[in-house]
């Protein structure tokens, strides 16, 4: 008599939390947005920051938008996972909705800088992986941060700057994509989210499904 095999959709998962951090310009921002469109696996933690809002960004999609006052209050309650002081600008993490889609086995992606990478290892180690993306070389960050004319040429000049500092920590990540080529960069991405997903450890109802599979034996 044929088995019915247990359903393995059903197997309980714990979720993980997918950083990408690089010097600005590096394409992590395009690198999150194409795996947040292609996997509904993985939800953005949209990070709050006191920094100005560009043309094109949506308040509560990009980033929560809000002043100093309110910034020191969240930082005051606990009620961030992480904060930095990047640009001049704070930024950090709302705890509660990464800790509740972990919990309902989502995982969460983070677009956040070294500083922040920092504090969730000390935080929350198991669940963290943590990706690094490098440019191809300088001329070309240079020109990716130049081609995004969103900025002034200070800002610019200001962020070529910080690339070295940022680049330093390379080698406090998991993982390291160099993004010559988006489309090889972004399976890059995936192969390590999807390795990571497999993680033992990260399926905490694998023992009741090996245990369903024994009892039908
Ligand atoms: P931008 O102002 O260009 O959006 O971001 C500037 C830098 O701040 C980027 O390196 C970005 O990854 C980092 N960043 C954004 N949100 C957070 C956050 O919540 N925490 C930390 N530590 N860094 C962040």
């Amino acid at each position: 008599m044929a088995k019915t095999l247990p359903e393995t959709a059903a197997i309980a998962r714990r979720g993980l939390m997918l950083v990408l951090s690089s010097p600005s310009g590096a394409g992590k921002t395009t690198l999150s947005r194409r795996l947040l469109e292609q996997d509904k696996g993985v939800k953005l933690s949209v990070s709050v920051t006191t920094r100005k809002i560009r043309p094109g960004e949506v308040d509560g999609r990009d980033y929560t938008f809000i002043d100093r006052r309110r910034f020191d209050a969240l930082v005051e309650k606990d009620e961030l996972l992480e904060w930095a002081e990047v640009f001049d600008n704070y930024y950090g993490t709302p705890a509660k909705p990464v800790m509740d889609a972990l919990a309902q086995g989502r995982d969460v992606l983070f677009d956040i800088d070294w500083q922040g990478t920092q504090q969730l290892r000390e935080k929350a180690r198991g669940d963290l992986v943590a990706v690094f993306v490098l440019p191809p070389s300088i001329p070309e960050l240079e020109r990716r941060l130049k081609s995004r004319a969103q900025d002034d040429y200070e800002t610019i000049h200001r962020r070529m700057a910080k690339a070295a500092d940022e680049m330093s920590h390379w080698a406090e990540y998991d993982y390291v994509v160099i993004n010559r080529d988006l489309d090889q960069a972004f399976a890059d991405v995936k192969a390590v989210l999807a390795a990571e997903r497999l993680k033992r450890e990260r399926q905490p109802g694998l023992s009741d499904f090996v245990r369903g599979l024994q009892a039908k034996l």
